[in-house]
């Protein structure tokens, strides 16, 4: 069995839990679970008895977070996965193919805020292209070829879930509505990625709308991480809760939804 982290502890956890049987257990893959919200994301699915793939772009912040969830009693495997290096994509799905062979929910959390000065004044006029392609690299382009890849996987289980951390930052109407409560906040790449990826979960939804997959936009609300920074409202625990609640959602749950906490967002 071919292991992405190259651990030998992985590798015998698998072989364990799956001797090349159909994995009974839910399956879920959360990008940027090495730290903040995706991997307290992974703590809350891993506690319903959920197996965890917790991936990230470096194989030893992987790795700790993987022995922490391990640690905490949870069926957690790590992957290396870097949304800007989309040549770690095919690791990550024969990783799913081989293991498991099928995916119940995809947690799209990996993101990047990396405008400077970025919580003050608007970034539009001087935003570099580097800047500018490299956010929408991580957080749109290699999301979304992530996701089409996984989405054979996905089609194979019973309640396939995407859910994609976007951020009311994301909201076209409320960046267009003076007094909303985001409206001085115009980060141009990091918002602007973030629009995207509601739309993808807009189209997504819409592609598959006549299977049981369900794909929404989960604000996570400003948390405590780092990026979020220390003067945050919210720690990762209920920053997570948005996004768990999708991912655990039942069959006569809400597609193509932008919400926090069962708030929903103008889009
Ligand atoms: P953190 O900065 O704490 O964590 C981001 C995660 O993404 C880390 O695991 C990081 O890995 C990973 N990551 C960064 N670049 C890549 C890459 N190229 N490939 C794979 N993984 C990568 O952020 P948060 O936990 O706060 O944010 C999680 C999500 O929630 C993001 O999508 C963010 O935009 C969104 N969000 C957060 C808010 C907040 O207040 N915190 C508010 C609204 C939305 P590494 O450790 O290697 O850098």
């Amino acid at each position: 069995m071919e292991n992405p982290m190259g651990s030998p502890q992985f590798t015998d956890i698998l072989i364990h839990n799956n001797p090349n049987e159909n994995h009974m257990k839910k399956v879920a893959l959360i990008t940027g679970a090495n730290k903040g919200i995706g991997l307290e994301i992974a703590r809350q699915l891993g506690k319903k008895d959920i197996t965890i793939i917790a991936s990230g772009r470096s194989q030893e912040r992987v790795q700790a977070a993987v022995d922490q969830l391990i640690g905490e009693g949870i069926d957690a495997h790590g992957l290396q996965l870097d949304l800007e290096d989309p040549s770690t994509f095919a690791g990550a799905v024969k990783f799913v193919e081989d293991n498991f062979g099928k995916l119940d929910i995809l947690v799209n959390n990996a993101g990047v805020q990396i405008e400077a000065d970025a919580w003050v004044g608007n970034t539009t006029e001087g935003i570099s292209q580097e800047v500018l392609k490299r956010t929408f690299q991580i957080n749109f382009f290699g999301l979304v070829e992530l996701t089409q890849l996984l989405l054979p996987f996905i089609k194979k289980s019973d309640a396939g879930r995407i859910v994609n951390l976007t951020s009311i930052l994301g909201s076209l109407t409320l960046h267009a509505t003076p007094g909303s409560p985001i409206y001085g906040t115009k980060m141009f790449g990091y918002n602007a990625s973030k629009a995207a990826v509601n739309m993808f979960t807009i189209h997504l939804a819409d592609a598959l709308k006549d299977t049981n997959i369900k794909v929404n936009s989960a604000h996570p609300g400003w948390v405590k991480t780092d990026m979020g920074g220390d003067d945050a409202m919210i720690g990762v625990e209920e920053g997570a809760k948005t996004a768990v609640d999708f991912a655990l959602a039942g069959n006569d749950s809400p597609n193509a939804e932008y919400s926090h906490l069962g708030d929903i967002l103008p889009w």
